[in-house]
């Protein structure tokens, strides 16, 4: 540990499918080594959480100029939780964690994500965030855009009902009514949306390691991963 430290900082692109634990997986790694986890995909939610609370969303339909007219009145900033050993996200000051996740958002989120203004207003922060290296930063682009010169690039995947099944255990123990089906469908759809979409779409950068974690737990990813980081570290 002690080593970690003192060595130089890198930047750490977690990229992948929906609701394989990219977060999770994220978050173990910033506290292991001492650096900062920025999700990128809640601050895409956040900006979609906004534009359905202000009219930009009418029933699942996005007007995507409307969008556009409000993001310059959108400011989001990250606090650290300790409580839960990572940052909350807020929009223009009001925390909007727990109000993120729902499958309202999730439906509408990969629209918003695909307008070329909320790209380039969310990847220009997320390139301030990390400007001083040490940082683990998961999403769709991150090796690919936002850092294409990351040192250590990671490319996440599991297999699509395994995803829906860890997405509904976590929204069910939340109290969410939703069924498994419709998580299913959700997570199936993100894929395609965020695969095909003309700007930034996910996809795997040449010089990422794939991690395929449909059988592994969140420990033995961790093994997988440190492995790795001492090759980096080493070389
Ligand atoms: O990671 P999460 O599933 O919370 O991301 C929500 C959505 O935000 C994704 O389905 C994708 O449409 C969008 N996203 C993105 N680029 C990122 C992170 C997320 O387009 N870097």
């Amino acid at each position: 540990m002690s080593d970690i430290k003192q060595q130089p900082k890198i930047v750490i692109a977690i990229d992948g499918h929906s609701s394989c634990g990219k977060s999770t997986f994220a978050k173990r790694i910033a506290a292991r080594l001492g650096y900062i986890f920025i999700d990128t995909g809640a601050m895409y939610r956040a900006v979609t959480l906004y534009a359905q609370e202000h009219g930009a969303i009418r029933s699942g339909m996005i007007d995507e100029e409307a969008v556009v007219r409000l993001l310059d009145e959108i400011v989001i900033t990250f606090r650290f939780n300790p409580e839960r050993g990572a940052s909350d996200i807020y929009v223009n000051g009001d925390l909007v964690e727990g109000k993120i996740r729902t499958i309202e958002v999730s439906n509408c989120v990969s629209g918003v994500s695909a307008i070329p203004a909320v790209r380039r207003k969310l990847v220009a922060m997320q390139q301030e965030m990390g400007r001083q290296r040490g940082v683990v930063m998961d999403g769709r682009d991150i090796g690919t855009v936002v850092f294409p010169d990351a040192e250590l690039k990671i490319f996440m995947t599991a297999d699509p009902s395994v995803r829906a099944r860890r997405r509904y255990d976590e929204l069910r123990a939340k109290g969410d009514e939703v069924s498994l089906e419709e998580i299913e469908r959700n997570v199936r759809e993100r894929d395609k949306a965020d695969s095909s979409r003309a700007v930034s779409p996910l996809r795997q950068a040449e010089d990422a390691v794939v991690l395929d974690n449909s059988h592994m737990t969140v420990d033995e990813q961790m093994a997988w991963f440190m492995e790795r980081f001492s090759k980096i570290q080493n070389s």
